[in-house]
């Protein structure tokens, strides 16, 4: 395949667009990268103004490809994904510059465009007395293109579920520029949406069909554990027993492969009014199972975790988790003396676990985070229950914190995210735990440090070892443990990505995850969205391992 002038493209793309467009190299530097181990700098980057502009580009880029180009397209919103979702070789098309608007905030449901952040989102919806549940961690970073592309999840996925949950509506451009609003049909709205003589109605045609056709066989491959982002998910597209029929659901998480997002709109849960947090400091992950199992048995709303190594870290960068926090920095010092108590006596836990309780009256949460705290006290392990909401605000601080204090205050040791998200059945995990200390203890992996952090309550553990990347052989290692790791999760019937995606990092897993037959209509569902493989090649599906490992970032 050639490669197309990029100079002419950009010249041509200036006359069809209102945004702008950048052959720049510190433009491309800037969207090479998001939080993953890769590197790929792409040849352009567009920053579309609206809907219309996205179309066009497609529109351009679709023809050029069938004329025997090589170009490609990723959609980009802040870039924090941990897969490399958004890299590309090509056009990166990055909408936080301007396509970052709200609109139709009502008492449950709101509009956004890809490029709004999560955080100015939920000011609006607070403001109306809702919120979206799924937020993650990356709350303060992420932007709403990426929370729908990755299907993310959080601290409140226990109770709540993921993104998926919250989409009303998608407005999408397809693979051939043409533009449509997704959402479930149902009856004759379907019959209609069925016969429309549209790109939007041939997808839908030929999707409706595939998943009719092979409907046991894609209900019976839905991951059976709390939350999963890995795949294209069929089985959420179609409910025989209902008759609705929902594409929204398979352009949710599919890393922008499928379709563009252009806007979504959202509903929420109304926040309960008061919380109560249980805080259990485990010394091992031996009995961390059992814990956990136990304390799902009291329905906290959520149940989350991080590590010695990042409460070290914490510690260390404490003016930069004060600064999150806000407030004085003297009564900040003292409410952190425990901790720094902790640190100088070597008495740091090897993980702190936080059980949150949520109610609408104190006296409500007071009790539920009472009956838990006896019960749990049979592990005879330390403990603290937070009698305000403001006390668990440094142990919020730290779990949302950690992972970008890892990533940007290590000296010589970066950040790899490679076993960073898997997730297992709670019921497994006394089991499954064990196992996967067995994997770390052996000779290969002896000097791996590794941090432990995540939502434990649904079994999801983000772990993220810290490595020089030039240490000769470490990518070797990398992949031995993600190939170990991987194998065991599947042992388990769990899922290697809880809500991180696939991205560059494991499509290329996807088929040891999955049966032959089930990536085989993932392959399919592709070439029905987009046969020429324009959006966002190489990830979900046909995924090349050696090109993704072969993009490293050595910086
Ligand atoms: C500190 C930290 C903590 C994190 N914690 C969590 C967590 O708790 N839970 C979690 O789920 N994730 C977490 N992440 C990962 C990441 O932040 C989330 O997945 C986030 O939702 C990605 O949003 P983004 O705007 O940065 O997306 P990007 O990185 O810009 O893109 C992510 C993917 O979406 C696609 N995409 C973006 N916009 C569009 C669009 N308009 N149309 C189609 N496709 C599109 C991209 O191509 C890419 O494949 C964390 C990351 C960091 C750095």
């Amino acid at each position: 395949m050639n490669t197309p002038d990029y100079a002419q493209v950009a010249k041509d793309l200036e006359h069809l667009i209102k945004g702008d467009g950048s052959l720049l190299d510190e433009d491309r530097e800037k969207v090479a990268r998001d939080t993953s181990l890769f590197y790929v700098k792409p040849e352009m980057v567009i920053y579309p103004k609206h809907a219309q502009d996205i179309s066009k580009v497609i529109e351009y880029v679709a023809t050029k490809k069938k004329e025997g180009f090589d170009i490609a397209v990723s959609m980009r919103s802040a870039g924090t994904c941990m897969t490399g979702g958004s890299l590309c070789h090509s056009i990166v098309l990055d909408t936080t510059r301007y396509m970052n608007h709200i609109s139709d905030v009502t008492p449950l449901s709101a509009t956004a465009e890809p490029g709004v952040y999560y955080r100015d989102f939920e000011k609006q919806t607070l403001g109306s007395g809702w919120l979206m549940p799924s937020y993650p961690a990356s709350r303060e970073l992420a932007a709403m293109g990426g929370l729908i592309s990755n299907n993310s999840g959080g601290e409140k996925t226990l109770t709540y579920g993921k993104t998926e949950n919250y989409v009303q509506s998608l407005d999408v451009v397809y693979a051939n520029g043409a533009r449509d609003m997704i959402h479930a049909f149902s009856g004759v709205d379907l019959e209609l949406k069925l016969k429309e003589n549209s790109e939007g109605g041939r997808i839908h045609r030929e999707m409706f069909a595939l998943i009719s056709d092979n409907y046991d066989l894609i209900k019976n491959a839905k991951p059976t554990v709390s939350k999963n982002s890995s795949g294209y998910y069929l089985w959420n597209v179609y409910d025989k027993e209902t008759g609705v029929f929902d594409l929204s659901k398979i352009i949710v998480g599919s890393q922008g492969t499928l379709a563009c997002v252009t806007s979504g709109t959202f509903t929420g849960v109304k926040p309960k009014l008061h919380s109560r947090m249980l805080v259990m400091f485990v010394p091992s992950t031996i009995h961390l199972g059992e814990i956990i199992v136990k304390m799902l048995a009291h329905k906290p709303e959520t149940i989350e975790s991080y590590d010695d190594h990042t409460f070290k870290i914490a510690i260390k960068f404490f003016k930069d988790i004060a600064l999150r926090m806000g407030g004085n920095m003297i009564t900040l010092g003292l409410q952190f003396l425990p901790e720094f108590w902790m640190v100088v006596t070597g008495g740091v836990p090897k993980i702190i676990l936080m059980a949150e309780f949520t109610g609408d009256t104190e006296t409500d949460v007071d009790e539920q985070v009472s009956k838990a705290y006896d019960d749990m006290k049979q592990f005879n392990l330390p403990m603290k229950k937070t009698t305000s909401e403001h006390q668990a605000k440094k142990y919020w601080t730290f779990r949302r914190e950690s992972f970008a204090l890892l990533r940007t205050r290590l000296k010589g040791l970066r950040t790899a995210p490679t076993i960073d998200d898997i997730v297992v059945h709670p019921a497994d995990l006394p089991e499954f735990l064990p196992k996967l200390e067995t994997i770390f203890k052996k000779e290969i992996y002896k000097d791996l440090i590794y941090t432990i952090a995540g939502h434990m309550g649904d079994a999801n553990f983000h772990i993220i070892p810290l490595i020089d990347i030039h240490q000769e052989g470490i990518t070797d290692v990398l992949h031995q443990l993600m190939d170990e790791v991987y194998t065991l999760v599947f042992e388990y019937k769990g899922s290697m990505s809880g809500e991180h995606n696939d991205g560059l990092l494991r499509s290329a897993y996807i088929p040891k995850m999955f049966s032959p037959d089930i990536v085989t209509l993932f392959e399919k569902t592709k070439n029905i969205f987009d046969a020429q493989n324009i959006l966002n090649p190489g990830k979900k599906v046909y995924a090349n391992k050696e090109y993704a490992w072969g993009h490293i970032d050595t910086v």
